[in-house]
């Protein structure tokens, strides 16, 4: 594969609970297309919501990964600790009045279409009970995905002032996961195709902030047999520490390596070798999402 100039990806998970094969497919996908590009891989767990969060996942995520032969480059990154630098950055666009307080609730907005049409954008409210909104962001209707190519997106969420902190004082994983991107100097963005729709609103983020945007690259998504995502909320199973191999052939056959998943191997890491050096997007199922045994 052509090397992409400096490939930095990343692979970042929220410890809500352990990786299933659904994230399995997302910590693989990113990992073999750094790696085929002789990139950086690196690993940020995204633990900013904490009611969401159970003890000991971030730890149990990392001991999987490592058991998988997943390693990763560098340390891996906590947004727990870069709260200040989410507050920061809100705080000057307030400043400046390119962001506003909004205490319209989730019913409120219901009750007007499910969309919210800037009621409190010139309210001049301040902080109490309040969510912050990014003021007229810049529209993103459309962007190129290496995969599916250009990607179009729903213009009325396009012109919404989304929400950059929470009522409840969380920051959004818009925003975080934005400035962390940037911080890092991620390149390349590689995960599931549920995250489609709001890679808008971080493209709007990019451009608020007069950065380039990273390349994308939005996988299909793992399905279970009832044709939901595979998540921790609807309990998909852990995948296997003990016997990585039968899972980890299993992710790759998911990516379109049928023909590596298949090849007698004692290791994790002689098969990921193999994987990374037959990986390529020609193989990769286009359609966004797939129903899988899991
Ligand atoms: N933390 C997000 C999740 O677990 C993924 C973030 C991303 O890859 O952009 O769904
Ligand atoms: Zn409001």
């Amino acid at each position: 594969m052509t090397p992409l100039s400096s490939y930095i990806g990343r692979f970042a998970p929220s410890p809500s609970g352990p990786l299933h094969f659904g994230s399995l497919v997302a910590a693989l996908g990113s990992y073999l297309d750094a790696r085929a590009h002789h990139g950086q891989w690196l690993v940020r767990i995204e633990d900013i919501d904490p009611p969401r969060e159970k003890p000991g996942a971030a730890s149990d995520i990392l001991r999987t990964l490592e058991a998988y032969g997943l390693h990763w480059d560098g340390d891996v990154r906590y947004q727990s600790q870069h709260l200040g630098d989410y507050q920061a950055q809100i705080d000057a666009w307030l400043a400046s009045g390119q962001a506003y307080y909004c205490t319209c609730t989730r019913r409120q907005i219901k009750a007007s279409g499910g969309v919210y049409l800037g009621t409190c954008r010139d309210k001049g409210l301040g902080a109490t009970h309040a969510a912050v909104r990014l003021k007229s962001p810049v529209e993103v209707l459309a962007f190129n995905d290496r995969l599916h190519g250009t990607l179009h997106l729903d213009a009325t969420l396009a012109n919404e002032d989304f929400i950059i902190k929470r009522r409840d004082g969380l920051y959004a994983y818009n925003l975080a996961v934005v400035l962390d991107d940037l911080d890092q100097g991620i390149t390349d963005i590689v995960r599931g195709a549920d995250l489609i729709m709001p890679t808008g609103r971080h493209i709007a983020l990019y451009a608020q902030l007069g950065e380039p945007a990273p390349r994308y690259l939005h996988l299909p998504l793992a399905l279970n047999v009832g044709g939901q995502k595979l998540s921790k909320q609807n309990r998909a199973p852990a995948i296997n520490n003990q016997a990585p191999l039968p899972a980890l052939r299993a992710a790759m056959t998911f990516l379109g390596l049928q023909s590596v998943a298949s090849e007698e191997v004692a290791t994790t890491t002689e098969l990921l070798n193999l994987a990374v050096n037959t990986w390529s997007l020609m193989h990769l199922p286009r359609q966004t999402e797939v129903i899988t045994g899991f």
